[in-house]
């Protein structure tokens, strides 16, 4: 049976938002559910994207807590070199957990440690299953192991994005600067270049990077036919790395200006939310020539265009359906589109001449800034609001919660269901004993 919740949204005396939750059943759906957690800690708006189109904007599937670097800004435990990868049926049950959650309308981060360290019949296992079950596969990785063979392989079994984590943070040996590590982006950039993936590439900042940051971002920009996100986060005291806490002039701010200077324009961080407005910014830019162009300086529209096309699925692997599934909602809004049009054609005749010098060609360049609390300051508000999850064994917990209690979620048995009874896997010796959970050493952050 359906129920109805209505609800409004205050801002300023000012109803900003009024709407209707459903549920089906005894329960929300996951949709609801999230657009209920957004109306509870403040962030509804309609310029929120988490509770209209999707019910979560991420969820990390660790599938290794082993890593071939060692970043100073490190989020794994000191623990987590000893922890044996888990059985692959233990992860296909968290896959199969991540989409009762939230449905299939979801990007699951193939993650770790470093995801490529795992077998590779099981890595390509890991990523068909989650595209069978009609979720997005990425992988997360540092690059070192990510060979175009493999990206190749990962794509037949549905790979959609890859993302590429390259920093100073990392001590890569022969780098001594960000802009040198410009030399190592581009090599990823050419093993990902003709194969249909999306390429993301995070960075860590801290207060050794910071200024470098804009040389990077016109790299990105000069790489903008392949590379499609950019995703920084400053420095989280968290897990075993060994950076200092992060200082006060390390804000979400200071980033936006560096990404400002690199890309030699203003660009509207606060028009698209995701979640919890303390925890994500996100901007978004049309690149033609070299030249980046600001996507989302009209707000109204753009909250106008989220409200009308909520529940449409757009196919990000074809393009081609994607947009004439963009048409056929813009046929059925032709006020929206006499909107549209205006901020379009301005848009067209600010850019013609680096439109005419590139014959047309333009590319979408977004940028994310992930603002990941510390262990010892975690906000309850904003771990309600989370929208990047960990699926851990008991389900999808807060990425920044995970980190800061790590430990007692790797380090503990887990509890296997097989045909023959309950089994518990250890993950310090990676050994099956029936019957009762073996004794591990378990410490919370
Ligand atoms: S992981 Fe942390 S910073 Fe990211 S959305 Fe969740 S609570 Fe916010």
């Amino acid at each position: 049976m359906q129920r109805t919740i209505k609800y409004g949204v205050h801002r300023q005396g000012h109803l900003v938002e009024q709407g209707k939750l459903t549920a089906l059943g005894d329960g929300l759906t996951p949709l609801s559910l999230a657009r209920q957690r957004m109306l509870e800690t403040g962030q509804l708006s309609p310029a929120q994207f988490v509770g209209r189109r999707v019910a979560i904007g991420c969820v990390a599937l660790e599938i290794t807590q082993r890593c071939n670097l060692d970043c100073t800004a490190c989020y794994l435990s000191e623990h987590s070199q000893s922890v044996k990868d888990l059985p692959l049926e233990e992860i296909f049950r968290r896959i199969d957990m991540i989409r009762d959650c939230y449905g299939s309308d979801v990007d699951i981060q193939v993650t770790g440690g470093d995801p490529t360290l795992r077998k590779v019949e099981e890595l390509v296992a890991i990523v068909a299953r989650i595209r069978r079950l009609g979720m997005r596969p990425a992988l997360f990785t540092n690059g070192i192991r990510a060979s175009r063979e493999l990206l190749a392989r990962l794509v037949d079994a549905g790979l959609i994005d890859v993302a590429f984590h390259v920093d100073m943070t990392q001590r890569r040996r022969g780098y001594s600067s960000e802009i040198e590590l410009n030399e190592l982006r581009r090599a990823y950039i050419e093993r990902a270049r003709g194969l249909p993936l999306a390429v993301y590439f995070n960075t860590t900042i801290f207060d050794g990077n910071i200024d470098q940051i804009p040389a990077v971002v016109a790299f990105f920009a000069r790489h903008s036919d392949i590379v499609r996100l950019a995703s920084f986060q400053p420095q989280a005291d968290t897990g075993r790395g060994v950076a200092d806490a992060r200082s006060a002039t390390l804000t979400t701010a200071a980033v936006i200006r560096r990404i400002e200077a690199g890309l030699g324009t203003q660009v509207t961080f606060d028009t698209a939310h995701v979640g919890h407005e303390r925890c994500n910014r996100y901007g978004m830019t049309l690149v033609t020539n070299g030249r980046a162009y600001d996507a989302l300086d009209n707000k109204a529209l753009y909250n106008a265009l989220l409200t009308r096309t909520a529940r449409q699925r757009f196919d990000r692997q074809r393009p081609h359906r994607a947009i004439a599934a963009f048409l056929r909602c813009l046929a059925r809004n032709p006020d929206i589109v006499i909107r549209a049009a205006g901020w379009f054609g301005r848009k067209l005749w600010r850019m013609k001449r680096d439109l005419i010098a590139a014959r047309g060609r333009v590319y979408k360049l977004s940028f994310v800034i992930h603002n990941f609390m510390d262990a010892c300051h975690l906000d309850p508000e904003r771990i309600r609001a989370c929208v990047f999850m960990a699926a851990t064994a008991d389900g999808p917990v807060s990425m920044c919660l995970h980190n800061a209690h790590r430990d007692a979620s790797i380090l503990r048995p887990v509890r296997l269901r097989k045909a023959d009874g309950d089994w518990f896997w250890n993950p310090l010796s990676g050994r099956l004993t029936r019957g009762e959970p073996p004794v591990t050493l378990s410490k919370s952050g």
